[in-house]
């Protein structure tokens, strides 16, 4: 037998934005694999890149097994008369696709096809989906799975500094800090490397976890050296207003960098002046001597008090709210204040979750937002991507609706009765599932593109099979904004062709004349056109400059990097941004009073119990992927329900039972785990799984009025036993 000595390709992980550095090396002899598995095609092994320095979570290390799950789909699959889905040449399936989307616009028009994508796929795929949509489908209903995950933190930020970059920071900036305020975000669990940059605010006892739940990330706080903030479950916003209005009332604000770089400061000091901390208490049931030590330990560490540094960070905890924009404003106010934003060593970050998180919003996938991140109704922006798309401006649809309303909409009379869906698996991963569930159902045409049977997929009519991670060339770009190369180191298996590919044959036949380049390379010169001039510019960026860059020891590009100017010196990215002034009319940051609500399912009589939802280290997202590994399966096979034993005596349920989760809109069912992790009035079920335990079957799909974020986080909820008759 031949060994091949292929050189290792160095990339990145598949899952989350950290985006861990790997490199994948091509197994040369078949690989034993363990459990009598096909052979992993390649061996993971960690990178020393800048977000991992070397490490991987078991989700990383994991990967390679993806590639060669039993059921991989390895050829298109149509559903046939017996309501079975068989396979089909690429032939015929596309033909079945492009008749289908002629019979359902013929009839409904442009908007009777709608697109919805994911946060996984790379900025080419993204840019390629958008470019589709609206030159191909000419639908102005274009959304995807990045509304449920970071679309509050990027109203919020766009509306403060004019830009929406996770962290407009490097990740290790972090590492010297002396606080970090961190909100709703277990990284410990959802991305364990991270932790180690939070390593100098521990050490300096300033690491400040704000969690309704004793998350593995808030138990890091809790042993000296930082204070674990364990607030009643929507009441973020609470915990945020005391501590602002501890920094006015003591003194604390950073006068000369809210009165030189910022507007509206006055409007927020009035706005906190009535949240004492004792009042707050009251609300969020923190106590006042913690709020108080909290905003003072955060102020010691802030520039203007001669402190090493502060960030204020943010997750999807408190940003999966119907008040999600308005509580990440409230967190951006108190960064402002203290003067953290726009200065090396201190800031405000949101820390985005799916592995292309930051770059799936900024080419075009969103329903209000072209390449660039730019607004869909910016007539510049709009003749400037109709310029490189080379279509008239005016053929330009949009915006659509955002994700929940256009889900909703499927299959109702007036709404869209086709949808493509690429990279997501919105029946587990959308709240309200059932009723998504109903919509799918009442649909003319479903047309999934996936590289396994996810849930969602065996719903459609046409599933499509796609290449994965470790089978193509790109760029994601990760929670810092660092653009960075994805690399192949397998060939697909099957007839598991790219999205580039899919795109361009269906535009063919659907008698498009615009242009769909298949090469990565290409299409990323085009997309990194089309964001010229725009918020997100990638215009001095091409794989080939990532390439070089990376040979000789760099490890990514921030944007914005524009083209080169007159003098034709390439630009060096932006690692950190608003150091000069914040991209707004003014040069200012602008601080925003907002106040709290409270959540739109709050606990009743009926429902007196809130649920909080998350993630768990073994799984991502859906689950689709890491449920079908059998190292993670095996650790965490199924959902579940952990419930303070408080709560676990007063409702019947013990410890190992099958307990009944009943919200508005339905039930789920699980083991019961007693755990004091959780307060007494709330339960806590991880999202990864489908079927009777699958939890967003119940969570609440009201939405934040501003960035249509539906309030995943918290709804009440009736706990029952599971009695067998
Ligand atoms: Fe992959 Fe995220 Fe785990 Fe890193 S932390 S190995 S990027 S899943």
């Amino acid at each position: 037998m031949s060994t091949t000595t292929a050189a290792p390709a160095q990339t990145h992980c598949p899952y989350c934005a950290l985006q861990c550095g790997m490199a994948l090396t091509p197994a040369g002899e078949p690989h034993a694999a363990p459990d009598g598995r096909a052979p992993l095609p390649v061996t993971v092994s960690p990178r020393d890149f800048p977000t991992n320095a070397g490490g991987l979570c078991q989700k990383g290390w994991t990967s390679a097994s993806v590639l060669t799950v039993p059921d991989r789909v390895t050829t298109p699959l149509l559903r046939g008369d017996d309501g079975e889905l068989a396979p089909a040449s690429w032939d015929d399936a596309l033909d079945v696709v492009a008749a289908g989307v002629r019979r359902v616009q013929a009839a409904h028009g442009p908007d009777g096809v709608a697109v919805f994508g994911g946060g996984g796929l790379t900025n080419e795929k993204a840019y390629a989906l958008g470019k589709f949509a609206r030159t191909v489908l000419r639908t102005s209903l274009i959304d995807y799975n990045g509304r449920f995950c970071m679309s509050s933190a990027a109203a919020a930020g766009n509306r403060a500094f004019g830009a929406d970059r996770g962290m407009p920071f490097p990740l290790t900036d972090l590492g010297g800090a002396q606080a970090v305020l961190l909100l709703g975000s277990n990284p410990a669990e959802t991305m364990p490397p991270f932790v180690q940059h939070l390593a100098g605010a521990r050490e300096a006892g300033g690491l400040v976890v704000v969690d309704p739940r004793r998350s593995a990330t808030a138990r890091l706080a809790d042993d000296g050296q930082g204070i674990h903030v364990q607030p009643v479950p929507g009441t973020d916003m609470v915990v945020l207003l005391a501590l602002t209005h501890v920094v006015v009332a003591e003194g604390l604000v950073d006068r000369a960098f809210a009165d030189e770089r910022t507007a509206g400061h006055d409007d927020v000091v009035r706005s906190v002046s009535a949240w004492w901390p004792e009042r707050a208490e009251t609300v969020c049931g923190v106590p006042a001597e913690t709020l108080r030590r909290v905003a003072r330990r955060l102020a010691a560490a802030s520039p203007a008090r001669g402190g090493r540094g502060a960030y204020v960070l943010t997750g999807r905890g408190v940003e999966q709210s119907a008040q999600g924009t308005a509580t990440v404003t409230a967190a951006i106010n108190l960064a402002l204040l203290l003067g953290l934003v726009g200065r090396p060593g201190s800031g405000y970050g949101c820390l985005t979750g799916q592995g292309n998180g930051q770059g799936g919003r900024e080419h075009g996938q969103k329903s209000d937002q072209l390449p660039g991140y730019r607004k869909i109704d910016d007539p510049a922006a709009r003749a400037h991507v109709a310029a490189v798309w080379g279509v008239e401006e005016s053929t330009i649809p949009g915006p659509g609706l955002p994700a929940v309303a256009l889900l909703g909409a499927l299959g109702t009379p007036g709404g869209p009765q086709a949808l493509f869906v690429h990279g997501s698996n919105v029946l587990v991963s959308a709240p309200n599932a059932d009723l998504v569930r109903e919509r799918l159902a009442a649909l003319d045409l479903l047309v999934v593109c996936d590289f396994v049977p996810s849930e969602t997929a065996l719903m459609a009519d046409v599933v499509l099979p796609v290449t994965q991670w470790a089978e193509e060339e790109g760029t994601m770009t990760s929670l810092e904004g660092r653009v960075i190369r994805r690399r192949q180191a397998v060939a697909a298996p099957g007839q598991a062709r790219s999205e580039l590919w899919i795109l361009a044959e269906l535009a063919r036949r659907l008698g498009s004349d615009v242009a769909f380049p298949t090469e990565p390379a290409v299409v990323f010169d085009e997309l990194a056109r089309a964001s010229r001039g725009g918020i997100a510019d990638y215009s001095g960026l091409s794989h080939a400059r990532l390439d070089a860059h990376e040979e000789a020891g760099g490890t990514g590009l921030y944007w914005p990097c524009p083209a080169p100017g007159t003098d034709g010196a390439e630009h060096p990215g932006t690692p950190r941004m608003f150091l000069d002034g914040f991209p707004t009319p003014d040069g200012r940051a602008r601080l925003v009073p907002v106040d709290h609500a409270g959540p739109t399912d709050d606990v009743r009589g009926d429902a007196p119990t809130y649920l909080v939802t998350g993630r768990v280290l073994q799984h991502y997202q859906s689950g689709a992927q890491t449920r079908r590994v059998p190292e993670l399966d095996r650790l965490v096979p199924e959902p579940y329900v952990e419930i303070h034993p408080f709560l676990g005596l007063r409702v019947g349920v013990a410890d190992g039972d099958r307990v009944r989760v009943t919200s508005a809109r339905g039930a789920v069912e699980a083991v019961a785990r007693w755990t004091d992790v959780v307060r007494p009035e709330v339960v806590f079920m991880p999202f990864h799984w489908s079927g009777p335990g699958s939890v967003n079957r119940i969570t609440s799909d009201a939405v934040d009025p501003i960035s249509s974020m539906p309030e995943f986080k918290v709804c009440a909820v009736r706990v029952e036993p599971v009695t067998t008759t």
